[in-house]
């Protein structure tokens, strides 16, 4: 039991990103503390992602602000050397991680302060935990998917390579980044796709000589903040190939068949909303409001950017949207594999104490949770939308880390009276 009876200030569960992120700046201020983390170091970038996966963004911006990517600053690097910057850095300042504990249990304590963390390798006493082990934890497949399929089923957490798919054709269901990147992949493998989409937003790759993430920096994309009851959109962006817009028309036209959303599968048939028509539209339409800020964002800065009409144009609708298809026999089409890719969800079955509303969800402030000395980070929307991406993580940690260090302040404080003997 290596971890038995020991104290410290701060335990942070999980090193990927969002646990770096935090060691690091509580190592800046000072602030006693070590990683809990149940496998390796970014364990999600190594073992959880397809194999040809990269980066969503180039590297010069999808990176902690201290250190670079050893590669072509507007490359889009693989998950493989993601991991392996994640471990370089976290070597950089020796930060204090335990890899293959996991936390099993963490509750306050009644009698004194702080909390006690059961794990794999003994019991911690603790006065903060920061809980950092991902919004991406748990692979979620929607209730009308067939329990027992007589095909094969899974989720996009799953999903390595087209060569490990069984022969014949493949449906895939999401048109979020995963999703699009998923079926181009296997249909440039030679096989054929079928794609559900929902409601999306696609915009650009690049626009006028800048990328995508430059754009959401100058135009305040990253700090838009969700509100809790609008619906989560996917968001159609890939580093892929280099780097290309996401355009459904295109994929359509490249030899994907475009559904709408997935309604129901009852037997051998799979039954669509017809809704693929106003997806596409409104999936346009985001791109249409996007290059337009971005235009007002020039001139009114008086930039000198390359004008980029090619970006406004519409791909002509291919068959399957002007005649959409509404139902679908899997064997008639031959599909032998259905790949959710529906998202995911968090799994907080480890910590019990009073930070979650009755849904399960998490309830803070920025990351400070309802329970006093309990914090939440790497989770969407956290403080804004970068808030779950690389570079975002890192500057909610630094808040984090600024809070718990103002509240260890409270806490030292003292004055001349209180040395005074106050039982006289
Ligand atoms: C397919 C995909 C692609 C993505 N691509 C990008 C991208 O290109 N750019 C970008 O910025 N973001 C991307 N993201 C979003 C996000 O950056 C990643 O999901 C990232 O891995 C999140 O980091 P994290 O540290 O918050 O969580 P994770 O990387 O999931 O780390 C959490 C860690 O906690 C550990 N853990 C969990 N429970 C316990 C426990 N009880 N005890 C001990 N340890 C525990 C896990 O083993 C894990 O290592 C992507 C997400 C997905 C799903």
């Amino acid at each position: 039991m290596k971890l038995d009876h020991i104290q410290v200030d701060t335990l942070v569960v999980g090193a990927g990103q969002a646990g770096i992120a935090m060691s690091e700046h509580l190592t800046t201020v000072g602030i006693s503390h070590i990683v809990i983390e149940k496998n390796r170091i970014a364990e999600a970038w190594r073992s959880r992602r397809w194999d040809s996966l990269v980066a969503n963004g180039p590297c010069w911006h999808d990176r902690f602000p201290n250190m670079q990517f050893d590669a072509d600053q507007d490359s889009f690097i693989h998950h493989d050397q993601v991991a392996e910057y994640f471990e370089n850095y976290a070597n950089r300042f020796n930060a204090p991680v335990e890899t293959g504990v996991e936390v099993l249990k963490a509750y306050k304590n009644k009698n004194k302060k702080g909390f006690t963390v059961e794990t794999t390798e003994g019991i911690i006493q603790t006065q903060r935990i920061v809980v950092a082990t991902g919004a991406f934890q748990k692979a979620i497949i929607p209730s009308i998917a067939p329990q027992q399929p007589d095909f094969y089923q899974i989720h996009s957490d799953q999903y390595r390579n087209p060569q490990d798919l069984p022969e014949g054709n493949v449906l895939v269901i999401g048109s979020g980044s995963s999703g699009v990147q998923i079926a181009d992949e296997i249909n440039r493998s030679g096989r054929k796709v079928y794609l559900s989409v929902g409601p999306h937003e696609r915009p650009p790759r690049k626009y006028r000589n800048r990328d995508n993430v430059w754009w959401l920096g100058v135009l305040g994309g990253w700090d838009y903040m969700k509100s809790d009851n609008s619906p989560l959109k996917g968001l159609a962006v890939s580093g892929a190939r280099g780097g290309v817009s996401i355009d459904f028309r295109n994929l359509a036209h490249e030899g994907i068949t475009l559904l709408g959303m997935t309604k129901s599968f009852e037997g051998n048939k799979i039954y669509f909303q017809d809704d693929l028509q106003k997806n596409l539209k409104d999936g346009d339409q985001s791109l249409v409001e996007f290059l337009d800020s971005a235009d007002e964002y020039v001139r009114q800065n008086e930039l000198n950017l390359p004008l980029d009409p090619k970006a406004r144009e519409i791909t002509p609708d291919p068959l399957c949207v002007t005649d959409p298809i509404l139902e679908l026999d899997l064997k008639q089409a031959n599909i032998t594999t259905v790949i959710w890719a529906s998202g995911f969800g968090f799994d907080y079955g480890w910590l019990e104490v009073n930070a979650f509303n009755e849904q399960g969800r998490p309830v803070h402030k920025q990351g400070i949770s309802n329970e006093r000395g309990v914090y939440f980070l790497g989770l969407p929307y956290l403080t804004g939308r970068g808030s779950s991406f690389i570079w975002g993580v890192w500057h909610d940690a630094k808040q984090i880390a600024d809070h718990i260090q103002i509240q260890r302040s409270y806490f030292d404080y003292q004055t001349s009276q209180d040395s005074l003997d106050h039982t006289a």
